[in-house]
């Protein structure tokens, strides 16, 4: 085992942090700045370019921007819900007491540390293990790791039923905002295919020369060039999240499969059938499910 540093006494289970802190801060909000900025220009392309200056139909006009907003909408909140939803951190309880790391750092051999852990977490609902069969335990945060936990380095603490850390939304994914993150790629990948399939129509007048001349004309372009494709690659990465939902496994799951106490690995050891797991992660009440809000 490695090098125990001594209890920090810091409650949240995160450790120190060093002195760049606030500038690694502002430079992992990159990713997001570049998202919301494409966002704002696809508004103005398609809100101004497209809808006001190209649509001459006054019906169809309405029936567009309305649409495009309530989509708009729905990819923005649930966007804004994955960024802003504090991660899942371990209770206090889980926490190694000073006494106990000190007898892990002297232990003498790897039975006497299986031993010490395992004799600290009887009481915590763990099922998962090592490859070793020992009780999960990060070294950072000197906690018993729970179930489905792992420790984030981005965060710098141990995350509750760790997805990912998605450098997109400047967040970990995890317990607390995977439904969102969830409908933030639904959303999106809707919000892309609404804008591809309603400007096609004024993609294909752009070469036939029937669009007014000007720069406008450019931004319809690149509109539906842009929107087709994010929606190529959306799709892939929602239906492949889709897929997790179902089987009820996380990213990290679906690469190493959760080894349990008894029965050793299993990548369907939380599989509790289709509908089951799908509640897991968006509740029980269907009219909330396509809703970014908290329903668990
Ligand atoms: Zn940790
Ligand atoms: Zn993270």
């Amino acid at each position: 085992m490695g090098n125990y540093d001594k209890p920090n006494g810091n409650p949240g289970g995160r450790i120190k942090k060093p002195p760049c802190y606030t500038l690694m801060r502002i430079f992992k909000w990159i990713p997001v700045v570049f998202i919301i900025s494409i966002i704002a220009w696809s508004y103005y392309a398609y809100l101004v370019q497209l809808c006001i200056y190209s649509i001459t139909n006054i019906a169809e006009k309405i029936i567009f921007i309305i649409l495009y907003h309530i989509f708009l909408a729905l990819f923005l909140f649930s966007y804004w819900q994955t960024i802003f939803t504090n991660v899942g951190t371990v209770p206090l309880k889980w926490r190694i007491p000073g006494s106990e790391i000190e007898k892990l750092f002297h232990a003498e051999s790897q039975e006497q540390q299986k031993r010490i852990l395992e004799n600290f977490a009887r009481d915590l609902p763990v099922t998962n293990r090592t490859i070793h069969g020992s009780v999960r335990f990060c070294e950072k945060c000197q906690i018993i790791k729970p179930d489905r936990g792992h420790h984030c380095s981005v965060c710098g603490t141990c995350v509750l039923k760790m997805d990912h850390h998605c450098p997109w939304v400047n967040n970990c994914v995890n317990f607390t905002n995977y439904k969102f993150f969830v409908l933030f790629l639904g959303y999106a990948l809707l919000y892309c295919l609404y804008i591809a399939l309603t400007s096609l129509e004024f993609f294909i007048k752009f070469w036939k020369n029937e669009l007014t001349e000007g720069m406008g004309r450019f931004h319809i372009l690149f509109l539906f060039f842009v929107s087709l494709m994010f929606a190529i690659s959306l799709v892939s990465l929602f239906g492949y999240h889709i897929y997790l939902v179902l089987h009820n496994r996380t990213t990290l799951e679906a690469f190493r499969p959760p080894i349990f106490r008894s029965g050793g690995p299993d990548k369907n050891g939380y599989n509790l059938g289709k509908r089951a797991n799908f509640q897991e992660v968006f509740g029980d009440n269907p009219r909330l499910w396509f809703l970014p809000i908290y329903t668990r």
